[in-house]
């Protein structure tokens, strides 16, 4: 029978048919050296091909086979996962933890939405990135919900995607705080649950349903 990727697992299916990538959670893509340690010994344990950086601030364990992915996802001590309809890793900058140009914390408002969001069900993949400023080091105008730090706080951007058929998003709000931010999220993301069509991005919901009606809801 062929093989096909298991969410449930967080196993992407690799181009042998055979084996499977896992991406363990890695916040922002901050990682400590005691998980890229982990990281390494589960490659090395379970004979993975390599690992790889992945766009999303991950790091993929590539070509692990069916039998051994619930003991190598034993090994981290942080098992949740995030593939197929969730929603995703979400990108973010350095910001104000490092950046000398960062306006807002940008991993503040992320890890908030991280804790909140990681691997959570939606119609259809859900990006997020934020950053520190509007230089948008972690892409904000290609997500489904982009946040950017500015002088008065946080600029919202919502519809933008990548792929095939890339899309930039729309601002719709600035001056907000990260609670103000939070807040918004949580009304994005419920409306693009009672509303998205799977596996339409919620870009696309919004062009559907209307902006106005949108606005309305998330308002
Ligand atoms: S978006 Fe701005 S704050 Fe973030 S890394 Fe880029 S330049 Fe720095």
């Amino acid at each position: 029978m062929t093989k096909t990727n298991i969410p449930e697992k967080g196993a992407i299916i690799q181009r042998d048919l055979e084996t499977f990538s896992i991406l363990p959670h890695i916040p922002g893509g901050f990682a400590d050296p005691a998980l890229l340690r982990k990281i390494a010994d589960v490659a090395e344990k379970y004979g993975a091909k390599y690992v790889k950086l992945t766009g999303a601030q991950r790091i993929a364990i590539i070509g692990i086979r069916e039998e051994d992915l619930d003991n190598a996802w034993s090994e981290f001590t942080d098992k949740s996962k995030a593939i197929g309809l969730t929603i995703r890793s979400i990108q973010m900058c350095p910001g104000t933890w490092s950046c000398k140009r960062a306006k807002q914390d940008s991993p503040g408002l992320g890890f908030a939405l991280d804790k909140e969001y990681y691997g959570k069900p939606a119609p259809a993949k859900f990006k997020m990135g934020i950053s520190g400023c509007a230089n948008g080091c972690s892409d904000p105008w290609m997500k489904d919900l982009g946040f950017f730090g500015t002088d008065s706080g946080f600029t919202a951007v919502v519809g933008g995607k990548g792929g095939g058929t890339p899309k930039l998003g729309q601002a719709i709000a600035e001056g907000l705080t990260a609670d103000e931010a939070i807040a918004l999220t949580g009304k994005v993301i419920v409306f693009y649950r009672e509303h998205g069509k799977t596996p339409e991005r919620l870009g696309a919901t919004i062009e559907r349903v209307g902006f106005d009606a949108f606005m309305k809801a998330v308002s």
